[in-house]
């Protein structure tokens, strides 16, 4: 007898959302389904173990099967199967109705017509109507009847008996038409199938059987090929590996598999840089696999770059690109984690939140971190390639996070110096060769490290062989800002005014060229005012005649930058000072002419565009220097 039975008020909900819903991912039915068959298998081999020889150990297995003409897929097992009452409190009653969460989504989406909460909850068997106009449900357990559940997933579903062979369940999908928006046809072919499998059960434990058209070499009578002549045959072929590589032991898997793993999995014709295969068994468990490439994602930089690992729960992928497992610094990392600690349908809402994910991401990151340290100990060379690519990456992770990273991040670092031309050096290598007496790390940024090698004030460190960190990218004196200092040394900007050390010496000689010249320094300061804080006599040039110095720690360079982020169009100033070397002929020319305050002002600014331009900065009037320098050769020629 047929009975007619009507779905709870929450089914109903969520099934007119799925029936109606033009779902983008809609694909992801079939890893539901699956999942469902292979949970099924598990509870009637759990069932079977325990009945001390009582029911019969099959051989597990999930078949599919398409029907074009009909344009049917099934999915069958041979697990538990279901009851008449399975049917009604399983596939009639949505199980997550209790959840509170859920149902106020529910509503939330029903009035906004917003289908991303099929995205958001594993929606499990009803996702089916998603892609279904009709479903039905063949089902018998052990020693049981068999019934046939049939619903279009409006109000209400049919049970009626019907007699089944075999102990398990038999879902067969009626796939609705095909419209402008969504090709539903396309799931009647082999290969989206055989795809699909791949992309979402792949690693499930019992072999997901489909019978597939194979061309093959028609045989003669003694059984050889026949050239050029090929058949058609029907072949059952399991489409799932069933073991996952990171489920294997971790000495059975070679690197040779892990690259191989990685190309196939991130499509990246390189082998990775590094991989990492993690196994944590603790208050968290996981299982991850994770790789770091061996050069730049195309788009890494680009907005449409999502980072993330995939996740998954026992070996049933749950989501790609899972942004919570992994830190925004680390975005370059592929890979995957497996914790048994989390359900298949958790909601996006409960992963962001949720506490083991936070853990497993720490950890990730730390396991990270230590591997990089690790290949920058035991070879260096690697190290170096992976820097050129991500370094950037590591110094914004110190940077945008304001520093909390330094204690994981600062011995990542590798930076270009002075005395190590165009090689890298670690912060502890500076350090252990630092002077007894230096007081800070020295550090000095520009452009680019040839025009970093330019600047004036590096003279007075390259003759007194104290070396200095070299920076040539944008976020380094950022990042260098947050860490203020590495192991109780502090970082220091040799443009700044106060890096300076001078001895007493020194300073009585500059004090006296100071006061010998004041009208000098007076007309400058008065020429360059708004250009310009102050002009002083130098202690640090050797060759150069003149540099600019700024204060406070922010640099030309800094200034620059932030002048170059939107919005700031050029409101950034940092306090300037115009530094003259005394022992320069430039500078006994000027002293010499200083009580002509016109002909020191006319002049003025060539030596503040003369700075600038060793700085490596823009002359702004072009015109205005060189008629100033025409202005000279004149003279000078007559
Ligand atoms: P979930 O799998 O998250 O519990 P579903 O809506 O996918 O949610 O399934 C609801 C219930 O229906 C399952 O918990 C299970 O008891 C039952 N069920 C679904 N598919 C099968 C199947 N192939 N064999 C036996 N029981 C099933």
């Amino acid at each position: 007898m047929k009975e007619t039975k009507e779905f709870q008020t929450e089914s109903k909900e969520l099934l007119n959302l799925m029936i109606n819903s033009i779902y983008s991912n809609n694909e992801i039915f079939l890893r539901e389904l699956i999942s469902n068959a292979s949970d099924a298998i598990d509870k009637y081999r759990y069932q079977a173990l325990s009945s001390k020889g009582e029911m019969p150990l099959n051989e597990f297995e999930i078949n599919l099967s398409v029907d074009k003409k009909k344009r049917t897929i099934t999915i069958s097992d041979n697990g538990i199967g279901m009851s008449k009452e399975d049917l009604i409190n399983n596939l009639g009653t949505i199980a997550k109705s209790g959840s509170k969460d859920f149902a106020s989504k529910l509503k939330e989406a029903k009035e906004k017509q917003d289908l991303n909460i099929i995205g958001q909850f594993g929606v499990g068997f009803y996702s089916a109507f998603m892609v279904a106009s009709k479903i039905e449900v063949l089902t018998k357990t052990y020693n049981g009847q068999g019934y046939l559940f049939t619903s279009d997933g409006q109000e209400s579903y049919t049970i009626e008996e019907k007699d089944k062979e075999t102990v398990g369940t038999e879902i067969t999908i009626y796939l609705k038409k095909s419209s402008k928006e969504v090709d539903y046809d396309s799931y009647l072919e082999q290969y989206k199938i055989k795809n699909l499998v791949k992309k979402y059960s792949d690693y499930i434990r019992y072999p997901i059987k489909m019978m597939v058209t194979k061309s093959e070499q028609v045989l003669d009578k003694d059984g050889k090929p026949v050239e050029g002549k090929y058949e058609d045959k029907q072949v059952l072929e399991t489409l799932n590996s069933m073991i996952p590589l990171w489920k294997k032991n971790k000495n059975e898997v070679t690197d040779e598999d892990l690259n191989e793993f990685y190309k196939n999995k991130f499509s990246d014709y390189e082998n990775p840089l590094a991989s990492l295969f993690v196994r944590v068994d603790g208050k968290i468990t996981y299982d991850a696999l994770l790789f770091i490439p061996s050069h730049i994602p195309y788009n890494l930089y680009s907005d449409s770059y999502e980072r993330g690992l995939q996740l998954y729960s026992k070996g049933i992928f749950i989501k790609d690109k899972c942004q919570e497992l992994i830190p925004d610094y680390l975005k370059f990392v592929k890979g995957l984690v497996d914790s048994g600690d989390f359900s298949l349908n958790i909601s996006r809402e409960m992963l962001q939140q949720s506490p083991i994910m936070q853990k497993i991401s720490e950890n990730v990151e730390k396991k990270i971190v230590d591997k990089l340290k690790d290949i920058k100990k035991t070879d260096f060379d690697k190290y170096v390639t992976f820097w050129k690519s991500f370094g950037e990456l590591i110094k914004y992770g110190i940077y945008s996070t304001y520093g909390a990273k330094k204690e994981l991040l600062q011995d990542a670092l590798i930076f270009h110096s002075l005395n190590n031309e165009d090689k890298y050096i670690s912060l502890a290598d500076y350090k252990e060769k630092m002077a007894k007496d230096q007081k800070y790390i020295y550090f000095v940024s520009g452009e680019n490290l040839d025009a970093i090698k330019l600047l004036p004030q590096l003279e007075k460190y390259r003759k007194n062989n104290v070396d200095v960190l070299l920076l040539d990218q944008k976020i380094d004196e950022f990042a260098i800002m947050m860490l203020h200092d590495y192991d109780k040394v502090e970082f220091k900007s040799i443009s700044d005014e106060s890096a300076n050390e001078v001895s007493k010496e020194e300073q009585e000689k500059i004090d006296s060229v100071t006061a010998d010249n004041k009208r000098l320094f007076d007309t400058l300061k008065e020429a360059l005012a708004g250009k310009v804080n102050d002009v002083v006599v130098s202690s640090k040039l050797v060759d150069a005649p003149v540099c600019v110095s700024t204060k406070d720690g922010l640099s030309l360079e800094m200034e620059k930058t932030l002048n170059e982020q939107p919005g700031a169009e050029d409101t950034v100033k940092v306090e300037k000072i115009l530094e003259l070397n005394p022992n320069h002929p430039l500078f006994e020319a000027f002293t010499k002419v200083q009580n002509d305050d016109e002909l020191v002002k006319n002049y003025a600014s060539v030596l503040y565009e003369e700075a600038m331009l060793l700085e490596g900065r823009e002359i702004v009037d072009k015109k205005a220097f060189v008629d100033k320098i025409n202005e000279l050769f004149i003279r000078a020629m007559k």
